[in-house]
């Protein structure tokens, strides 16, 4: 395998871009991130002709894989060729709203805009100014893109700038507790109740391992931002249309969001990022309301168009049920795959998400080798994986793994996340799957993905793991 002309590419491009990239994970692959120079189906291809297949699906936004059907394609086409976009409404995002609302029960109002950032600051934004307050709760470890209200670290007690150029002031605005620790809620609750706007956070946590919530966890949150007149924000960038069907992670769960920000797959693979929730609290956004919103692309007509196709070709067609098939075969196999070689691993996501999360311990105390374990006088648990979590955590406590199980994002980040990104990564490149970047980015199945693809990838996995 030859990557001459990537690392020319990128030696090119560390001389004119920050790090070599337009996006900081990128740069994660080491010595140099491959350069792809197309997709076909579920499989990328680089700048030196080496095929992949491509588990990283752009991140999330790829629903159908690199081949759009022809349907999505002439859509997009049609309406580059009509010039581009024209500042003043245009008729496809009429449909692709309405599109939303009807499948997204919480959703009675949107606004597109054009990244999952922008959707997270002017959600945020809107929280503050329907509530009249400042402060929001977040998932220590939750992603809601590059911005100075999220990108926050440390806990409710000392919440700090988790980036350079962020103003102290702004991040003690932010309270960061763990996910699925309901004291933690309380506490702040507690302490802060009548100046939290909202509590904002993934369904599930996807840009971190992926950690599913435990059982009744977002209902307590329903509950506690009902009672103290907080709001409370799914941010669903990753999960939207993805976990759950066109209902969204919401209607998996059974809860019901105030405000739910989109991203990622409601643009087709085009940038874009939206807001919906109550048409009461919406229409505060300008010009119906006084909470300040605007974007010169957004509702870009070539998004909206690939958007639309996208989400109506799902509807239409076994995507979800192939998607989710693929994904459950991965996990089970991946199960299967660790029982024997890697006891102390977790396999993790739902849906078509998945990732194996490299913990340290498991049940008895099982390590990933016997070596690694030996002289070890950690108490021992149940000495049999039987009955876990057949395919991908659900936090179920009778599983026996339940006291192992990532619950939060100081677990993931306890596992071998050094090993996962600078022995693994690569082995798995080298049998010619591209997995995401580190430990903590999510994997992605897609319609393009065929079993062939799954059967490989798990070979891959036995050699690699
Ligand atoms: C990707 C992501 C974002 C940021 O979206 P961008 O389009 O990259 O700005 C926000 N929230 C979640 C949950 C995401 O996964």
């Amino acid at each position: 395998m030859t990557e001459d002309n990537s690392q020319e590419l990128y030696d090119r491009a560390l001389s004119v871009m920050p790090g070599g990239v337009n996006s900081a994970v990128r740069a994660a692959i080491e010595p140099y991130p491959f350069f792809v120079r197309k997709g076909e189906g579920g499989h990328v291809i680089d700048a030196d002709g080496n095929r992949y297949i491509d588990w990283v699906m752009g991140l999330g936004p790829l629903l159908l894989g690199h081949d759009l059907p022809e349907p999505v394609q002439a859509s997009i086409q049609q309406k580059a060729s009509e010039g581009p976009m024209y500042g003043t409404p245009t008729p496809v995002e009429v449909d692709l709203a309405e599109f939303v609302v009807r499948h997204v029960p919480s959703v009675e109002k949107i606004r597109f805009v054009n990244s999952g950032t922008e959707a997270t600051v002017s959600a945020v934004r809107l929280a503050r100014g329907y509530t009249g307050r400042n402060k929001v709760v977040v998932m220590q470890g939750g992603y809601h893109g590059a911005q100075e209200s999220t990108l926050v670290e440390g806990d409710a007690e000392n919440p700090r700038p988790s980036s350079a150029g962020i103003p102290q002031s702004f991040a003690e605005h932010t309270l960061p507790v763990p996910f699925n620790d309901e004291d933690a809620i309380r506490e702040v609750f507690d302490e802060h109740g009548d100046d939290i706007a909202a509590v904002l956070t993934e369904p599930i946590l996807g840009n971190y391992g992926i950690v599913y919530p435990e059982d009744g966890y977002h209902e307590f949150l329903r509950e506690i931002t009902d009672e103290h007149g907080s709001l409370l924000i799914f941010d669903e960038v990753i999960t939207g249309f993805r976990v759950g069907g066109l209902g969204c992670a919401q209607s998996e769960f059974g809860v019901t969001p105030d405000l739910t920000t989109f991203g990622k797959i409601i643009g087709g693979g085009f940038p874009v990022g939206a807001i919906g929730g109550r048409a009461e609290i919406v229409e505060h956004f300008t010009p119906s309301g006084d909470v300040f919103q605007a974007g010169t692309f957004s509702g870009h007509p070539v998004t909206m168009a690939a958007g639309l196709e996208t989400l109506q070709f799902a509807a239409a067609n076994d995507v979800y049920d192939h998607v989710n098939g693929l994904g459950e075969r991965l996990r089970s196999g991946l199960t299967d795959i660790l029982a024997d070689q890697a006891p102390s691993y977790t396999v993790t996501g739902t849906d078509s998400m998945f990732k194996v999360i490299f913990t340290r311990e498991g049940p008895s105390g099982v390590q990933r080798t016997p070596e690694d374990a030996s002289g070890d006088d950690r108490e021992q648990g149940p000495d049999s994986l039987e009955e876990q979590c057949e395919a991908g955590c659900r936090q179920n406590a009778t599983c026996p793994r339940y006291d192992y199980c990532p619950k939060n994002a100081a677990d993931v980040k306890n596992a071998e996340t050094e090993r996962w990104r600078r022995i693994f990564w690569g082995r798995m490149k080298d049998q010619d799957v591209f997995l995401s970047q580190n430990q903590f980015e999510c994997q992605f199945v897609s319609y393009g993905h065929t079993e062939e693809d799954v059967e490989k990838t798990l070979e891959a996995y036995k050699e690699a793991l």
